[in-house]
């Protein structure tokens, strides 16, 4: 039987996805060829990068006048790329709110360009909380922020106000609750936290923010070569690109993001719960800055966690470990995670608190 897979990243992905991604590896579109051994401007997969773009635009209700991409190098490229395309070459100035390692690595890329305000940061009780009430500095070329802390299981609930562009990276909670794509001028996330598998990696960016930062870009660093060459400026991530395509139909077949951001409000729910409830468990994150997502927690002093350890193994779980920065556990629970793993998790937590 398959696990429960409560793995931050990369991480589960509907069956029915792996069923068909795994036809198409053998051949796709009946052509008796692999997808993985086409070229990426056959017509073939020119309609799967199309689907795959258009699907995000449906699925996220992207107004007229920002640009989808599918790219490469993970959030990760994104930290650079963005300052790259945005901050001024002359006096360029970027605001950052630094709620965790994500944040932090962004933090530190921008830094080569120019100068950097972290206009507020929750590192001194460890990234379990999120700032609030900071002011953005009005003459910075953007403002960038983490929508969901992947690591410390928290998340910023009300999207910022600021008269700067509005910069987010969405990696890890993407398409999973609903979003007002005109209040963001570039939003980024990696595909294999609610996607894709790893290798892709999406931007949505309004179109005439960018060519207004003096900087002479390299061509791959240049979101307008992309959109110029609509994902084809070299050779994309065909498979993660078509995985992600197929993730997005069955999201759509599922109702779309509104539906599948009540399930997970409702497995979200029902975990913390029983965390709050578990004598042997406690949340680290500040209840009203709590992830979806991700949901990390600590065994209480004298627990036995090598019990409960060998417990959620045996009820087959995977990927419960929390992150070495927190320590103890931390349940992912992204959109193709279904509510009976999470049941599964907390009759496992309520079984552990009867036999210890
Ligand atoms: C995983 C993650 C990243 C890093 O993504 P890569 O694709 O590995 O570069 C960045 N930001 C957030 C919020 C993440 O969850």
């Amino acid at each position: 039987m398959k696990k429960h897979n409560f793995s931050a990243g990369p991480c589960i992905l509907p069956p029915s996805v792996l069923q068909q991604a795994s036809q198409a590896l053998l051949n796709f579109d009946d052509l008796n060829l692999s997808l993985i051994e086409i070229s990426h401007r056959s017509k073939n997969f020119v309609a799967v990068m199309d689907e795959a773009q258009n699907l995000a635009k449906e699925l996220l209700n992207i107004p007229a006048g920002y640009s989808v991409l599918f790219l490469q190098g993970g959030a990760s490229l994104q930290f650079v790329m963005a300052p790259f395309n945005l901050m001024k070459q002359e006096g360029g100035k970027a605001a950052y709110l630094n709620t965790g390692t994500w944040s932090t690595k962004a933090i530190k890329e921008a830094k080569r360009l120019g100068e950097v305000v972290e206009v507020a940061s929750s590192k001194d009780r460890n990234f379990s909380y999120i700032p609030k009430g900071y002011s953005i500095p009005s003459d910075a070329d953007f403002f960038h922020y983490t929508s969901n802390n992947t690591i410390f299981g928290t998340s910023v609930k009300a999207t910022p106000q600021t008269n700067t562009l509005l910069v987010c990276d969405m990696s890890s909670d993407i398409f999973s609750r609903e979003i007002n794509v005109a209040d963001f001028d570039l939003i980024y996330a990696g595909a294999q936290k609610n996607m894709g598998p790893a290798g892709a990696t999406m931007v949505i960016v309004k179109d005439e923010i960018l060519g207004k930062s003096g900087r002479d870009i390299p061509a791959y660093l240049d979101y307008q070569i992309h959109i110029d060459k609509d994902s084809m400026f070299n050779t994309p991530p065909v498979f993660s690109v078509y995985v992600s395509m197929l993730t997005l139909r069955w999201l759509k077949e599922k109702g779309g993001v509104a539906a599948i951001a009540k399930e997970n409000e409702a497995k979200a729910d029902l975990l913390y719960q029983e965390i709050d409830r578990n004598p042997l468990f406690e949340g680290t994150a500040a209840v009203e800055d709590r992830s979806f997502m991700n949901a990390c927690f600590l065994p209480k002093e004298g627990a036995n966690t090598d019990l409960f350890d060998e417990m959620w193994k045996a009820a087959g779980i995977n990927g419960l470990n929390g992150h070495r920065s927190v320590g103890g556990y931390r349940a992912s629970m992204y959109n193709a995670l279904p509510i009976e793993s999470v049941q599964v998790l907390v009759d496992v937590m309520q079984e552990f608190e009867e036999r210890s």
